[in-house]
């Protein structure tokens, strides 16, 4: 067969010599021991936390090496395209702080350039034309239907589904057959011609997982689509090879992929990248652990942390616990320093499946936000609330020094203690509605009607605002004696049953009426900063309500 006509006929355009290309993309000039890492995410509209689990792991990698990160969109597959993508995936990862210093839509030096990977179309189809010429690939006329056939006769035989061996069926098409097709106009893919023999298990140095073996590819996979355009598969190779990858870190769902990887590159005649295949994320769902799934967990996607307003570090931080198992330690002991100077090590990543838990991070993020001043937190809601609060919730800013008042009381910055009541900015923002608006009540009281009233009568007969902590409270304490309430603790739990109860709970009735919630910070605060009428006006209102 005369391979070098074949691939003038299927691919007649003329493309640079071979050889150009290494000059265009030359090797890098970079340090001894810089790694170059990437992100390929596909235009899919859906960027989530797999994503961001390897881009933090390939961002550390790159940077902590003096190496480069970049980011390539992998664009070949036009039905799953969304427009807007790269938008999205690029505002995800800029809020948490993902640095790329190449890529799509980011600039950059561009030695490297395009990102996209439509936009190299002549650079694969450079190279599909050299490996028809060299017999290593060749045109496929199978149309779907036929492919779907043999799918169900493999399926039905028990055997491996795929173009291979015996079921190759345009691989063994003589030189007069491919001539035929294509003179009557049928339309064709190009696919490898694979030499690998399933009898073989190669071993395979993956960074993360070790040691393991893989099976050779005998898939006569499509490189090129009958659109011109190539797969994902010979794409990420080129793009690899050219863009000087040193190192793919990726989600272990690529594994399967890797034995086609591995004779790609070798058809090829490029070095390989290193690989390291990170483990998924797991997520405890009753007695079984399973992967975090699309459909059934909203955690997934990127987009939920920004929407409920996670504080960016503390996804981090928490994605930085579950990627290097000495990471929490390491935190601990230096909880005030960047987290750049954290060792990160791709050899500390796990094996096998990371449990995520949202639980945990929200734990995390608890402990992040309490360590900020009042000033940060109220930059943090407020960019929050621009984008995703009620026009309500952006009137709190209309006041600076008041919602720092509240913020310094909520959080507890002049006390001893830090309080910890914030896990997110729309939690946050919920927790101090009370300070703007009439609080809806969300506790139950816990005594009688008649009581509740009686209490809140008492009350506003002798409460002044100008009453200092300590008045106020043994005013409390009077409004409990003079209702059979126990005004001291000690003689409560002394003699229960001679009392209605504590000035504990005579107090809570005062915070429910006030804010709405039987756990709030400090009482005598909240009504210093709401003033005498709302004060007031709150308890009234409280009275009223049956
Ligand atoms: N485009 C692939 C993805 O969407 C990238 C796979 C790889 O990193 O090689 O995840």
């Amino acid at each position: 067969m005369d391979y070098q006509a074949l691939a003038e006929r299927l691919l007649p355009e003329t493309y640079l010599p071979l050889e150009e290309y290494e000059k265009m993309y030359p090797p890098r000039s970079l340090p001894q021991g810089a790694e170059v890492t990437r992100l390929a995410p596909s235009p899919t509209g859906f960027i989530h936390l797999g994503n961001l689990f390897v881009a933090i792991a390939n961002e550390r990698i790159a940077h902590q090496s003096g190496g480069i990160m970049y980011l390539r969109i992998e664009d070949t597959d036009e039905k799953r395209r969304v427009d807007g993508a790269v938008e999205a995936v690029k505002n995800a990862l800029k809020y948490f702080s993902i640095r790329f210093d190449e890529g799509a839509e980011i600039g950059g030096d561009d030695t490297y350039a395009p990102w996209y990977q439509r936009q190299r179309a002549d650079i694969y189809r450079a190279f599909v034309k050299d490996l028809v010429a060299r017999g290593r690939a060749y045109p496929c006329f199978c149309t779907e239907e036929a492919l779907g056939a043999l799918r169900e006769q493999q399926t039905a035989e028990k055997k491996i589904t795929g173009y291979y061996g015996k079921y190759a069926k345009c691989r063994n098409l003589s030189e007069a057959e491919i001539y035929r097709n294509l003179d009557a106009g049928k339309p064709f893919v190009i696919r490898l011609k694979s030499m690998g023999d399933p009898e073989n298990k190669i071993k395979f140095r993956d960074e993360i997982k070790g040691e393991i073996t893989v099976t050779e590819n005998d898939q006569d996979v499509v490189i090129l689509k009958s659109d011109g355009i190539p797969t994902y598969h010979f794409a990420h190779a080129v793009d690899d090879h050219f863009m000087r990858t040193t190192l793919v870190v990726r989600g272990e769902e690529w594994l399967a992929s890797l034995p086609i990887h591995i004779e790609l590159f070798s058809v090829l005649g490029f070095d390989r990248p290193r690989y390291g295949h990170n483990c998924s994320l797991m997520k405890q769902d009753g007695e079984t652990r399973r992967k975090l799934s699309k459909r059934k967990d909203p955690e997934l996607s990127l987009e939920f942390y920004r929407l409920e307003g996670y504080y960016p570090r503390a996804v981090r931080v928490y994605m930085l616990t579950l990627l290097n198992s000495n990471f929490e330690e390491w935190y601990m002991k230096n909880p005030d320093k960047p987290l750049e100077e954290f060792p990160f090590s791709v050899r500390k990543m796990g094996k096998s499946g990371a449990l995520f838990d949202l639980d945990k991070l929200s734990d995390v993020s608890k402990n992040e936000l309490s360590r900020l001043s009042a000033e940060e937190m109220y930059g943090f809601l407020e960019e929050w609330t621009k984008e995703y609060g009620t026009d309500a919730q952006k009137a709190y800013f209309n006041d600076r020094e008041y919602l720092l008042k509240v913020l310094d009381l909520c959080m507890g910055t002049g006390g001893k203690k830090r309080r910890k009541d914030f896990t997110t900015a729309r939690q946050s923002m919920e927790f101090i509605s009370c300070f703007f608006e009439n609080a809806t009540r969300q506790d139950e009281y816990r005594v009688d009607e008649e009581t509740k009233r009686a209490i809140l009568n008492e009350f506003l007969k002798t409460y002044s605002c100008a009453d200092d902590a300590k008045v106020w409270f043994s005013k409390v304490k009077d409004v409990a004696g003079s209702l059979g309430f126990a005004p001291e603790m000690k003689d409560y739990k002394a003699a229960p049953e001679n009392y209605k109860g504590s000035v504990a709970d005579v107090a809570e009735v005062l915070r429910i009426a006030v804010t709405g919630r039987a756990n709030t910070p400090d009482l005598w605060s909240i009504m210093q900063i709401l003033g005498e009428n709302k004060t007031r006006e709150r308890i009234l209102c409280a009275e009223e309500e049956a």
